[in-house]
């Protein structure tokens, strides 16, 4: 045990040096009532003052980061000494919190240079690109036009039908340059991994638009213009985009019915197709009768037999489609289901189906053929 005097008053280190002074076993020379005594001091005040005047210190007791060795003041802290043996002390965390937050920082700072350096020409956006950036712009975004504000500050469905969905949007608008990643961003949703990679929450950033707001006003006015309108009406890639919306209609609905019964399973490409089949010949409406049928059934089956809700939920798909060809082999009126009160019209489907197609009927009610019929036009061939 070393011990440090940081006093020069004599008296003040005689008594530090015997209140540390150990025999050869270790033990405390002194007691410290008998200190007290020696001193004139109240035996409480003892600690006080040695620990102001000075500390000790053990070579094998330090921060198993810097080595540096651990200071104990008073008699109490030597004798918890085992607990800090290779601890890493609090300058070292503090050190490493910051290198940490500095690496974050820089990576964020990265990616919006690079895609700030890369903003594609408005001009010659796709549409997919248009109509994910106005939806989210709709959805998420401040007056300004600047801002987009963070989807988990929102309820579900205020981007897109399903959260899945949602993210594929940001990404998408990611991947193109067309937001930026806020520096306000917290750093917490970027998380660095192991092997030198990182990844970012994107659901919990806040983003700034690549474009000026009278750019942005400009894109929306597009869409108004009748002329500009009906070309894009008339595009394969216009018609994807509504078969997408249509498809996570239904996949947000499959989800929800599914937890309603405490099934959780994601709906992965053979959900998709078969969804994608229902909806060529039936609506958005009529397939949630499908779901909601299936999703009850699914829950039955598990109650009864001896299988995993694993199981269970992958009941769901084959159902849907048995329950669409029965009702297609016998011609049967499937009854349409009203929209579900937690899966309000999200932002997405109100650009496509109320802002471009100009219709007041969301793509819910009717199939997507119908749709463009009541709109006086055909879906085009994709
Ligand atoms: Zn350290």
């Amino acid at each position: 045990m070393k011990l440090e005097i940081i006093t020069d008053d004599e008296q003040g280190a005689r008594i530090c040096g015997e209140y540390w002074r150990q025999s050869e076993d270790g033990e405390f020379v002194f007691k410290i009532s008998e200190i007290a005594i020696a001193y004139s001091m109240k035996t409480h005040e003892v600690s006080k003052f040695v620990e102001q005047h000075a500390f000790v210190w053990l070579e094998d007791i330090c921060c198993g980061r810097c080595r540096q060795p651990y200071r104990f003041g008073t008699r109490s802290q030597y004798q918890d000494r085992r607990w800090l043996r290779e601890r890493v002390c609090s300058a070292c965390l503090e050190a490493e919190r910051q290198a940490i937050a500095d690496e974050k920082k820089e990576l964020l700072l990265k990616m919006r240079q690079s895609a700030k350096s890369n903003v594609p020409d408005l001009a010659a956006l796709d549409l997919t690109s248009k109509v994910y950036l106005l939806a989210t712009i709709q959805a998420l975004g401040d007056e300004q036009l600047a801002t987009i504000e963070p989807l988990s500050d929102y309820p579900a469905c205020t981007l897109s039908p399903d959260p899945v969905y949602d993210h594929k949007v940001l990404q998408h608008l990611i991947d193109h340059n067309l937001l930026l990643i806020s520096l306000a961003t917290r750093l917490e949703v970027v998380a660095l991994h192991e092997d030198g990679q990182f990844s970012v929450d994107l659901g919990a950033c806040s983003f700034s638009i690549s474009f000026e707001a009278d750019q942005v006003i400009a894109l929306i006015n597009e869409f108004f213009d009748e002329e500009i309108a009906h070309s894009v009406r008339q595009s394969p890639e216009f018609n994807a985009l509504c078969k997408e919306a249509q498809l996570n209609e239904c996949i947000g609905f499959l989800k929800v019915m599914l937890e309603e019964h405490q099934l959780y399973w994601s709906p992965g490409e053979k959900s998709r197709q078969m969804l994608s089949r229902c909806l060529e010949h039936f609506s958005v409406a009529q397939v949630y009768n499908f779901i909601w049928r299936a999703a009850k059934d699914a829950a039955a089956y598990y109650m009864r037999s001896s299988i995993s809700k694993r199981q269970a939920a992958n009941s769901v798909v084959g159902n849907i489609s048995r329950s669409m060809e029965r009702a297609l082999a016998n011609e049967w009126e499937v009854k349409p289901f009203a929209r579900n009160y937690n899966l309000p019209q999200s932002s997405l489907s109100r650009v496509i189906f109320n802002m471009i197609l100009g219709t007041d009927d969301s793509g819910f009610d009717y199939r997507l053929a119908d749709v463009f019929e009541k709109s006086g036009l055909h879906e085009p061939s994709v």
